[in-house]
């Protein structure tokens, strides 16, 4: 089905994206992976070309533009690359971006906004800690303020994108006893400051082009300047900007699993097995057939999202379902993608067995699938009437 909430304007920046990719990325696509970094030269030229800005408002060197669609067209080049190079610099554009516009200070904005429109400032977010994910609530990295007005952050972040390389990272940490909704606060860590360091690239499963690690703070003093909007609002902040977070990443997982798909379409059509190509077996058909429909449809519901993101209308439990939705269509059609391809798709060299490894995590983080559809149950009215204490805790469904 044609698609149809792109502009002429979308379709020139598509182009640029997909050049962009072709010329920078592919030659670079294989050094990349194995050294699990984009490296920062790409980044700075990518600001060059002007992707890392789009949300950022002109005067600080963005392009100001308040149309989710260039983001999603963004995203969606970069996942045909690989699906990390979507997410990593998704949680620039999408994820951080919101919170360096929306909460900073003009002086603020002045210290950080041209040089994360340029790429000189790699951003990542870190919310998750060993001992708390989706229960975002349970947090204990705390900063205390001091006398002059400064603070003191101790604790660690764990599973943070970009985290390795990133020169700023937004960080969730308690500043008071009370409850979460009233005790959490953002700040913004900058790359070498004393006392905060990183671990190692954490070996995952794959999306190996990213840099994501953990990060440990340890008396680390931040001036005043470093806080993100309001001290004690952390947690509302997260919650506001879900909806844009989910929907960034139903547009990779969708974009994936569609060029999965295209791929795989190509491969079945030429590979043989007893004098015919592969593709036109009954199952094959049938399964194509199932996948391009899973697909379409899917595809269908996250361009009505993207629309409603743009008119100010999309809701968290919307976003939620299309995060959740991407996940699931995503993970069950790249690993019949794989069946298809027989023991080449086993295979690392082949982008197929890559994809497959890619997405797994996409029912994981983002809010786990579990956590959506918890979201998504208690707005049909049915939340647990006898909460536990633990279960009456707000549901963070972390976003990162
Ligand atoms: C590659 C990668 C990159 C990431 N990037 C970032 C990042 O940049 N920044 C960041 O802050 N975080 C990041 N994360 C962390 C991610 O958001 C968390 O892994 C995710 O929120 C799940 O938390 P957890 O791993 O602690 O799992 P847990 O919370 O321990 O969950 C374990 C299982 O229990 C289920 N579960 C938990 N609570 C409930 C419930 N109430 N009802 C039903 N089931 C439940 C979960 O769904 C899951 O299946 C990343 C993770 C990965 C793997």
């Amino acid at each position: 089905m044609k698609r149809d909430i792109y502009t002429d304007d979308h379709d020139m920046f598509r182009e640029a994206v997909a050049a962009f990719v072709a010329r920078e990325i592919m030659p670079r696509d294989e050094e990349i992976r194995e050294t699990r970094q984009i490296p920062k030269e790409i980044w700075l030229k990518a600001g060059e070309a002007g992707f890392l800005g789009i949300g950022i408002p002109e005067d600080y060197g963005g392009a100001g533009l308040d149309d989710f669609r260039f983001n999603a067209v963004l995203q969606e080049e970069l996942a045909k690359a690989g699906m990390a190079y979507g997410s990593s610099v998704g949680i620039h554009t999408d994820v951080v971006a919101p919170y360096l516009v929306e909460l900073s200070t003009p002086a603020q904005k002045e210290r950080w906004l041209p040089g994360f429109v340029s790429g000189e400032l790699r951003t990542a977010i870190g919310m998750t800690e060993p001992g708390a994910g989706s229960d975002l609530a349970a947090l204990r990295t705390n900063a205390v303020q001091q006398d002059d007005g400064s603070w003191i952050l101790n604790g660690s972040k764990t599973f943070i994108t970009n985290g390795y390389y990133a020169e700023l990272v937004v960080v969730a940490a308690r500043t008071s006893d009370g409850p979460s909704r009233s005790a959490i606060s953002m700040f913004v860590v900058e790359d070498g400051m004393p006392g905060f360091s990183r671990g190692r690239k954490l070996d995952k499963v794959g999306q190996h082009e990213a840099d994501t690690a953990e990060l440990f703070f340890e008396n680390v003093r931040l001036p005043a300047e470093n806080l993100l909007g309001d001290e004690g609002r952390g947690f509302p902040y997260m919650m506001e900007r879900l909806a844009q977070e989910r929907l960034s990443a139903a547009v990779v997982n969708i974009g994936h699993a569609a060029i999965a798909l295209e791929r795989t379409l190509e491969y079945v059509k030429e590979r043989h097995a007893f004098g015919r190509p592969v593709g036109t077996f009954q199952n094959s058909r049938f399964k194509l057939a199932t996948m391009v429909t899973e697909v379409e449809v899917t595809q269908a519901y996250v361009d009505q999202c993207l629309r409603a993101h743009n008119a100010g209308e999309l809701t968290a439990v919307d976003a939620a379902k299309a995060k959740y939705w991407t996940a699931e269509v995503q993970n069950r059609v790249i690993d019949d993608c794989v069946q298809l391809y027989g023991g080449y798709g086993y295979m690392n060299e082949y982008e197929v067995a890559r994809a497959w490894a890619d997405a797994r995590v996409t029912r994981i983080w983002a809010g786990s699938n579990e956590i959506m559809q918890e979201l998504i149950g208690r707005d049909l009215g049915l939340g647990d009437p006898r909460p536990s204490k633990a279960e009456a805790r707000p549901v963070a469904a972390n976003p990162a």
